[in-house]
């Protein structure tokens, strides 16, 4: 089970971090040559071709993200309903990707 667990989760993360390497090379053909960009969520500096990329439809469907921003909101004694409703509009309106860093990949797995 466990290897089971751990295979999925190499998955996730493989996925992610080609988005963000691929997302890299179309900053480089637009111009844009950055050597490192900021994480999304805590801002900590992330090499170029590093980094793990979630496009906004990717935050809104997964899970574990998901859960823990409506809990947040919940715990403000704001109904689930309404908390998920505006999780999903903070993100729609940011139209923008995002690059995360190593420690806040483990807010999606
Ligand atoms: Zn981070």
């Amino acid at each position: 089970m466990f290897g089971l667990f751990s295979n999925k989760r190499k998955k996730f993360m493989d996925v992610a971090h080609t988005r963000a390497t691929n997302w890299w090379k179309a900053l480089n053909v637009q111009g844009i040559k950055e050597n490192s960009r900021f994480c999304h969520l805590c801002r900590v500096e992330i090499p170029r071709m590093q980094g793990y990329l979630f496009k906004p439809r990717d935050v809104i469907n997964n899970e574990k993200y998901m859960e823990t921003e409506i809990g947040k909101l919940e715990a403000r004694k704001i109904p689930p309903e309404d908390a998920q409703e505006i999780i999903w509009k903070r993100i729609e309106t940011d139209f923008d990707d995002w690059l995360i860093c190593d420690t806040c990949i483990e807010r999606f797995i």
